[in-house]
């Protein structure tokens, strides 16, 4: 029988309406704005497309945005006087540098400059490690989607296995921690795994839960889960492109094979994608209320 779908664009707009209020309330009530500073370096086409998202989704909920375009030759000093600037900027609550940067900047030093309560996208060594021992402000954007997901779509993470495939900072390594934790973690049993795991299949096939953030497609097939798996595909692969000169995209599960023995699947795109920007809006909510 063909999987559920669990729809992460429905869910979404599910969480950007509580959102919209909250925002309303806090106008409102207290005269905050929350705001959320992106700067872009460079002019890489996906991180311009992230970028303008993230503005956008700004503007239609109501939060006040502050875009800074730099060129891609600047310098790291630059670069750390403008995070400076926007640590100091009361107007604004939550500061993103979009990923990746140049070569000449180093990324962590960057990461490192911004005050870690404005640091919405939870990349901060002090919120990173607030997250690990269960005393979290922020939750990282991707990682709190995907509970988000799960929570929303009657799916229970209590006691059960989660494998997930993958041990990045931004995806892998924070879902696993998250999961791992009592509310609003998910209070499961997981299972970490990685490029060097060895004979991948036998983990994903013990998955209650399967996570799945490599950045190849079609890393899972249906012959490597169990029947009744839940399975949640965080992968953004561009695969070709239509007449139209338009994305094709693919995740890192094989959506076929894997449906026909899952009991629920996020598609890709609808599936993850849109709660990602979703969360960052949240934490730039919670960054605005915690100033107050
Ligand atoms: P990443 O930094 O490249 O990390 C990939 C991870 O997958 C690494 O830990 C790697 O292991 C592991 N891996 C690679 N091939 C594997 C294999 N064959 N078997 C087992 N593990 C394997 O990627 P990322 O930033 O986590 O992103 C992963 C995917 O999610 C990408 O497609 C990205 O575009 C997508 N993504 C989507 C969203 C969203 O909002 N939808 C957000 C973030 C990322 P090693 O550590 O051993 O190298």
């Amino acid at each position: 029988m063909a999987a559920r779908l669990i729809k992460g664009a429905e869910i979404s707009k599910q969480i950007r309406e509580e959102i919209t209020k909250e925002i309303v309330e806090l106008k409102e009530n207290r005269g905050v704005t929350p705001g959320l500073a992106t700067i872009l370096v460079g002019d890489d086409p996906g991180s311009k497309v992230y970028v303008g998202q993230k503005e956008k989704a700004c503007n239609n909920l109501g939060i006040y945005s502050e875009r800074t375009d730099l060129p891609a030759d600047i310098s790291e000093a630059d670069l750390l006087d403008l995070v400076d600037k926007f640590n100091d900027d009361s107007k604004v609550h939550g500061i993103l540098v979009q990923l990746p940067l140049p070569k000449q900047i180093d990324a962590e030093r960057v990461i490192y400059a911004i005050n870690p309560d404005k640091d919405v996208d939870c990349f901060h060594p002090v919120n990173v490690g607030k997250l690990m021992i269960g005393a979290a402000t922020f939750l990282p954007c991707t990682p709190h989607g995907i509970v988000e997901l799960l929570r929303r779509s009657d799916v229970t993470t209590e006691g059960k296995h989660v494998v997930v495939v993958g041990r990045s900072n931004i995806v892998g390594k924070p879902m696993a921690n998250l999961m791992l934790q009592p509310p609003p973690g998910g209070n499961a049993t997981v299972t970490l795994c990685h490029s060097k795991t060895a004979d991948l299949a036998t983990f994903t096939k013990m998955a209650d839960i399967l996570i799945v953030a490599v950045g190849h497609p079609k890393t899972i097939t249906g012959d490597m889960v169990k029947e009744g798996v839940v399975v949640i595909d965080v992968g953004v692969n561009r695969i070709g492109k239509t007449p139209e000169g338009k994305a094709i995209l693919a995740g890192d599960v094989d959506f076929d094979s894997v449906q026909e023995k899952a009991a629920a699947i996020t598609p890709v795109p609808g599936g993850v994608g849109p709660m990602t920007i979703t969360m960052l809006m949240k934490n730039t909510v919670v960054a605005a209320k915690a100033s107050i």
